[in-house]
């Protein structure tokens, strides 16, 4: 009867106040939802833009890919395994996916905004890191690969381009188009004839003699970037492709002269041809207690305040 009805009608306006509100929270969002603002890069397949989000006031850089684009250049797997493997990250050294939506045209993906860009823009700029820096940013780097490889995922092109920097300095790591999740629940991978996947100067053994990619191919990145940081130069760079790689499949390389002995013996045990040799196969936790590690607070990494790049 009416009047013991009042009451729960009234509940119920309130209950489906809260489900509106939650489902509000819910909804796809649209481009309406954000003020684009200038164009922060171009990929291959893809514009990235600064963006607000209106209702946060929140600063996003959303990643616009136009459908027909992927289409025409056969580039749908790459987005489409980027947003898979995005959507498993929940870690402060790896880029965020908030939001993705469509219209007919275009797919957008909205990502943590990393303001400082590149670690390769601070590797031209300053040639070479100090060893304080490069511990700092390379001890990150085997922090955020401990975490993706217990996943199950392997990046495949992990180099200082694909290492963002955020706003205070700690790295943001991006670009999974081309990575691997290694786990039995992902659909296999469709082989592609003479195609390698990744960056000529970091490519690993393994890859170049059509081995299947594993979470040594990213070790053996590490191993690079490390040589890299503190040499500004590439451990395998030549003058053209075809001398990278037959240095690279023999694991072919120098260091320059004063090249700190403890990131030396460090560099040595990753680049190894054969990647269960690697340093960090077994145990990520035989990388972390690596004498050129030694006094980094691994617990505190992500909160602690990044020595000056300079
Ligand atoms: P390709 O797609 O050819 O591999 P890419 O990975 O550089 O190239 P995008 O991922 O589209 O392509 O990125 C384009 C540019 O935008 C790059 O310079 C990248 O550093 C920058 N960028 C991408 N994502 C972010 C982000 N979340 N924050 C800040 N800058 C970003």
């Amino acid at each position: 009867s009416a009047p013991t009805q009042a009451p729960s009608s009234g509940s119920t306006a309130q209950s489906s106040a809260a489900t509106a509100a939650a489902n509000k929270a819910r909804v796809k969002k649209t481009p309406n939802d954000f003020i684009f603002g200038k164009v922060i890069g171009e990929g291959s397949y893809s514009t990235v833009y600064l963006a607000k989000e209106v209702s946060t006031q929140k600063e996003f850089a959303i990643k616009v890919c136009d459908k027909k684009h992927l289409i025409r250049e056969r580039k749908t797997h790459f987005v489409m395994r980027e947003k898979e493997v995005l959507m498993k990250l929940d870690h402060p050294f790896f880029i965020r996916l908030a939001y993705t939506f469509q219209d007919p045209e275009r797919l957008y993906y909205t990502l943590t905004y990393a303001r400082n860009g590149e670690l390769l823009g601070y590797l031209h700029k300053l040639s070479a890191f100090d060893v304080p820096c490069t511990r700092f940013y390379t001890a990150e780097i085997v922090l955020a690969l401990e975490y993706l490889h217990s996943l199950g995922i392997v990046h495949r092109d992990l180099k200082p381009e694909n290492i963002l920097l955020s706003e205070d300095m700690h790295i943001k790591i991006t670009d999974f188009g081309t990575s691997k999740i290694l786990s039995s629940d992902s659909k296999p991978e469709v082989k592609r004839k003479n195609s390698f996947v990744g960056t000529a100067e970091y490519v690993s053994p393994e890859v170049l003699n059509n081995q299947p990619a594993n979470f040594g191919s990213d070790l053996w990145g590490l191993g690079c970037i490390i040589y890299q940081c503190l040499s500004g130069s590439l451990p395998f760079r030549c003058g053209n492709e075809y001398q990278t790689f037959q240095k690279i499949v023999k694991a072919e390389y120098d260091f320059p002269e004063g090249f700190h002995p403890h990131a030396k013996d460090l560099v040595q045990k990753l680049l190894v041809i054969e990647p269960a040799d690697r340093l960090g196969m077994a145990d990520m936790g035989d990388l972390k207690r690596h004498p050129f590690y030694e006094g980094v607070d691994w617990e505190n990494l992500p909160q602690s305040t990044p020595p000056k790049l300079m």
